[in-house]
């Protein structure tokens, strides 16, 4: 892969790698990632965007170890060893699953403070796939 500075790099994500949920005109429910009916009233599909902040807290996590990668992640797996997936409650609520990265599998607690990034998911055919990836906020790792 080449070398591009981390600035300009974030400059040419495109919008649709902003973290941006949906919210309910009906219920105020917080929808993320965006989907056709609210989750929080199951019958309103009118919403308006809203910038998520991005910090959220472990609810849940697993490690994922040899062998139990889905394909996309196999070559990371390959290069990194285990790694660690988690269930992250977004501060505005939402509940998302997301690797976890800058976090050895043996420090993470449930309750530990993280913030989004975006990060290489996978390469396919020579398309490179951006994502959300979680890494702790610094006091956690104190
Ligand atoms: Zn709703």
């Amino acid at each position: 892969m080449a070398y591009v500075s981390i600035p300009l790099y974030k400059r040419t994500i495109p919008q649709r790698y902003k973290l941006i949920g949906l919210k309910c005109k009906r219920c105020g429910w917080i929808n993320f990632p965006p989907k056709g009916i609210c989750k929080g009233c199951k019958v309103s599909s009118e919403f308006e965007k809203v910038k998520l902040s991005g910090k959220g807290t472990i609810y849940s996590y697993t490690v994922i170890t040899a062998a139990a990668a889905p394909p996309e992640f196999s070559k990371q797996e390959k290069s990194g060893g285990s790694y660690v997936v988690a269930l992250i409650e977004l501060d505005e609520g939402p509940r998302i699953v997301a690797q976890l990265v800058n976090c050895k599998p043996e420090n993470v607690r449930i309750g530990m403070r993280v913030e989004s990034t975006i990060r290489k998911i996978y390469e396919d055919e020579g398309v490179v796939r951006y994502g959300f990836k979680f890494k702790p906020v610094e006091e956690s790792l104190k």
